[in-house]
C-alpha cells in the first residue's frame, strides 16, 4: 500500500522529503518489496536495458585539490600509480578496446581542479575520433570548466560531461576545502548552457547524515540531472577519509531506490563501491540502476567486464548499443 502510494507519488513528480525517509529507513526485512517497487519505475523507463560504462582515467594522481576521499588528491598517500595525461593517439587505442568488450560509453577522467590547455587539446583530438569514426558515445571528466572551455568540448563532439557534486553543499566544506560546492554548480550550469548531457554524481558514506543524501537526490531533480553515479565509498588506505564505516548492502540498495523514486526517468548508475558495499546484492541493484561501470574504477579493481556480462545475461537483462 505504502509503496503504491510511492510509486504513483513518484510518476505525478509529488515525492516528499518525508517520503523520502520512509524509502531509507525501510525495513531490512522488507527488502524485496523496496526492490520490486523500484524496478518497477526503472522498468517503465528502461525495460530490461542496462547501460555498461568503462573508464579510462587519462590522467593519475598529482592533483593540487585536497578532496579528502580521493587517492589522486594532494593529501593522499595512497600508493596509486601516477602520470601525467596520456597522448591523444593512446586515449583513441583504449577507445578502440572498450568498443572491442562492448561498452554503450567511454568516459574518459583526468585528476584536475580545472583542465589546461594541453590537456584540452588531447581531449577534444580524442573525443573527434571516438564520436565521429568510432561512433561512440562519449563522457569526460576533467574537473571545473569555463564557459568557453564547455563549448570547446561541445563542438569536439562530447555528449556528456561529468561533474560529481560528491556530497550535499553543507557537508561539502568537510570533504574539501581547496573549492566549493559553488564551483562545482557553475560547472554543471555551464555544460547545460553549453548543450552537453549532464552526468552528476555523489559518494555516500562520508559521514553524511539521511538528510544530505536526501537533499542531493533533489538538488539532482532540481538541476534536472541526466546521469546519476551513485558511489559507495570505498576507503583507501593513505586517504584523509580512511577508516570511515562501509555503507552496507541494504543501505546502499535503499539509497539507489531514493535516487531511483526522486528521480525515476533519469539514468541511475551504480558506479564506484559496488563489489565492495552492496556484496551478494550487487546485482540485484541493477534491478533498480539501469547502468553500471565495468572492469574496474580509476585507481581501484572491479569485476571483469565477463564476469558481469554473464552473471547480467543469466538474469535476463540487454545490454544497450
Ligand atoms: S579534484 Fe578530482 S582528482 Fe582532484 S582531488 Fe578532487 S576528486 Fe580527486
Amino acid at each position: 500500500m505504502i509503496l503504491t502510494r510511492l510509486i504513483d507519488a513518484s510518476l505525478e513528480d509529488k515525492l516528499t522529503k518525508e517520503d523520502s525517509r520512509l524509502i531509507l529507513s525501510w525495513p531490512d526485512s522488507d527488502l524485496d518489496k523496496l526492490i520490486d517497487a523500484a524496478a518497477y519505475l526503472r522498468k517503465k523507463f528502461y525495460n530490461n536495458k542496462i547501460m555498461l560504462h568503462i573508464l579510462l582515467n587519462a590522467k593519475s594522481g598529482l592533483c593540487p585539490e585536497d578532496c579528502k576521499y580521493c587517492t589522486q588528491s594532494s593529501v593522499s598517500k595512497a600508493p596509486i600509480s601516477k602520470y601525467q595525461m596520456m597522448k591523444s593517439e593512446e586515449i583513441c587505442r583504449r577507445a578502440e578496446k572498450a568498443k572491442e568488450a562492448g561498452a554503450y560509453r567511454f568516459c574518459m577522467v583526468i585528476s584536475s581542479k580545472g583542465p589546461s590547455e594541453y590537456e584540452m587539446s588531447e581531449v577534444t583530438k580524442a573525443i573527434r575520433y571516438i564520436s565521429s569514426t568510432l561512433k561512440m558515445r562519449t563522457c569526460a571528466s576533467l574537473g571545473i570548466l569555463t564557459y568557453q572551455q564547455a563549448c570547446s568540448l561541445k563542438k569536439s563532439g562530447l555528449d556528456r560531461y561529468n561533474h560529481n557534486l560528491e556530497t550535499s553543499e553543507r557537508h561539502f566544506p568537510n570533504i574539501c576545502t581547496t573549492h566549493s560546492f559553488h564551483d562545482r554548480l557553475r560547472t554543471v550550469k555551464y555544460i547545460k548552457k553549453a548543450g552537453i548531457g549532464s552526468c552528476c554524481g555523489f559518494i555516500a558514506g562520508m559521514g553524511e547524515t539521511e538528510d544530505d543524501l536526501i537533499e542531493l537526490a533533489f538538488t539532482m531533480k532540481r538541476l534536472n540531472i541526466e546521469s546519476i553515479p551513485v558511489n559507495l565509498f570505498n576507503p583507501i588506505k593513505g586517504t584523509p577519509l580512511y577508516g570511515s564505516r562501509s555503507v552496507s548492502p541494504t543501505l546502499g540498495i535503499k539509497l539507489l531506490a531514493l535516487f531511483r523514486f526522486v528521480n525515476p526517468s533519469k539514468e541511475i548508475r551504480i558506479a564506484g563501491g559496488r563489489e565492495r558495499n552492496l556484496k551478494s546484492l550487487q546485482y540485484e541493484s541493477l534491478k533498480i540502476a539501469n547502468s553500471m561501470f565495468t572492469n574496474g574504477y580509476l585507481t581501484a579493481l572491479g569485476m571483469s567486464k565477463d564476469e558481469d556480462v554473464q552473471v547480467l545475461q543469466k538474469m535476463g537483462f540487454e545490454f544497450s548499443t
